[in-house]
């Protein structure tokens, strides 16, 4: 009998990966908890969720019983003309929660549909208020959205996009706000915001995260939403990673009292444990599209829009993370994460280590950072020849580990990472 791993090995095609390089999968058979079992029998802690997804534990029973339970009443229907009630209630408890004064939910399947459903409200928000003008979209500098081209456009040229360069729109960039650059990125921001142009500016909050874990103050974040507001430019801000506690607070955009007018969210929306992306908008932008003119409507919509057991997900998993227990557990990764980078940031092999909430990144001395660094594969090959699944972006190791992770198991990551940083990687 071949294994799954010789089979995957012949049909599937994977992504973010040179097939030819990187041939062979891990065959994950099953998950609980922080663990991912393969089929050869090792174990491995999932210490970035499973690309940032998940937030309880794998396979976690509360969630698989809700699911289970909608399946019996209604797996999936048409969005479009009809409604359910999962879907109406997570709709319902989003805007109780997300940051800002939100007023509508509009569905799709993952961050970067989030994300072009955005990028579509707010091109069509200022075309249906008859303001011919304001067509152009401000990001940062190293952004990254998403794969889907809206998405790819508003992101960083980088080797994600090399080869669609001439088919991406193009989009004003601000520097990225290191402390030294921040005055220099305000200042951009202000000039082409002057111009009256521009749609919306849209920006991680507080962490670029497939940039390799950016993190830049609340203060300039705070500064970014005001500009906008003064010059009356749209402010999208995707909370695709950051949303759900991964930065400590329930939305990054939490620790600012400035709101956003469009917020997209996906990966922790359903515990990531389904796909499903959400684009919520503020009763302004909403009802630019409240019109008897049919050319005024969002024209767009997935197959998969609001599926039932997607939004069941996202119901169990919000009554998951807004329990005392889950808050407690984020304070407590966080305060591990303060005692470890205390510990190893002045570590000689080490660059950088920073931190936010539940999300630890670590810059090794290595040369220039970059995606396809050379020391990455090695690094990722490390870590899971001894139990820890860990994704470094090029020579960045980042922990974004799901919530129920016991000090223990989030030990036995820093440790693994210390023994590596002593006695395997030499600069
Ligand atoms: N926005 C941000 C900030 C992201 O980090 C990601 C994914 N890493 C996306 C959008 C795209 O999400 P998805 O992979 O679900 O399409």
């Amino acid at each position: 009998m071949p294994t799954l791993k010789q089979r995957d090995r012949d049909v599937v095609w994977h992504p973010y990966t040179p097939m030819k390089i990187w041939p062979e999968a891990i065959a994950i058979t099953r998950g609980e908890g922080v663990y991912l079992y393969d089929e050869e029998g090792n174990k491995f802690i999932d210490a970035i969720s499973s690309w940032w997804v998940n937030l309880h534990g794998h396979s976690h029973p509360y969630i698989a019983q809700k699911v289970s339970e909608q399946f019996q009443s209604l797996e999936h229907c048409i969005f479009a003309g009809f409604t359910h009630a999962p879907a109406i209630a997570l709709a319902e408890r989003l805007l109780k929660i997300v940051p800002g004064k939100l007023g509508r939910v509009f569905y799709s399947d993952n961050g970067s549909t989030a994300v072009e459903v955005a990028i579509k409200m707010a091109l069509q928000f200022w075309s249906n208020r008859n303001n011919p003008r304001r067509t152009r979209l401000i990001a940062l500098e190293s952004a990254y959205h998403g794969d889907t081209f809206g998405a790819m456009s508003v992101s960083e040229r980088s080797g994600f996009t090399d080869a669609f360069g001439s088919f991406l729109f193009d989009v004003d960039r601000i520097p990225f706000p290191t402390p030294s650059k921040k005055d220099e990125s305000l200042f951009k921001l202000e000039e082409l915001l002057r111009r009256e142009d521009t749609a919306a500016l849209i920006v991680e909050p507080l962490i670029l995260g497939a940039s390799g874990m950016l993190m830049y103050s609340p203060t300039v974040l705070e500064a970014f939403f005001k500009l906008c507001k003064q010059y009356g430019t749209l402010i999208i801000a995707d909370e695709v990673m950051t949303g759900f506690g991964r930065t400590g607070k329930l939305f990054a955009c939490d620790y600012i009292q400035t709101s956003p007018d469009i917020v997209c969210l996906s990966k922790g929306l359903t515990g990531g444990t389904l796909p499903l992306g959400v684009t919520a908008s503020s009763d302004e932008v909403y009802t630019a599209f409240y019109d008897n003119d049919r050319s005024k409507t969002l024209y767009h919509g997935h197959s998969y829009t609001a599926n039932p057991l997607a939004c069941a997900a996202g119901l169990a998993s919000l009554d998951l993370l807004l329990t005392p227990s889950c808050d407690s557990n984020r304070e407590s990764i966080t305060q591990q994460h303060s005692r470890f980078w205390q510990k190893i940031k002045g570590h000689p092999n080490v660059a950088d280590v920073r931190f936010l909430g539940t999300i630890l990144a670590l810059e090794l001395k290595a040369g220039k950072s970059d995606y396809n660094h050379e020391k990455r594969d090695d690094i990722y090959r490390y870590f899971i020849q001894h139990g820890i699944l860990i994704r470094p972006l090029g020579n960045i190791i980042y922990i974004l580990p799901p919530y129920c992770i016991s000090t223990a198991q989030l030990q036995e990551v820093y440790d693994r990472i210390e023994l590596f940083l002593n006695n395997t990687f030499k600069i």
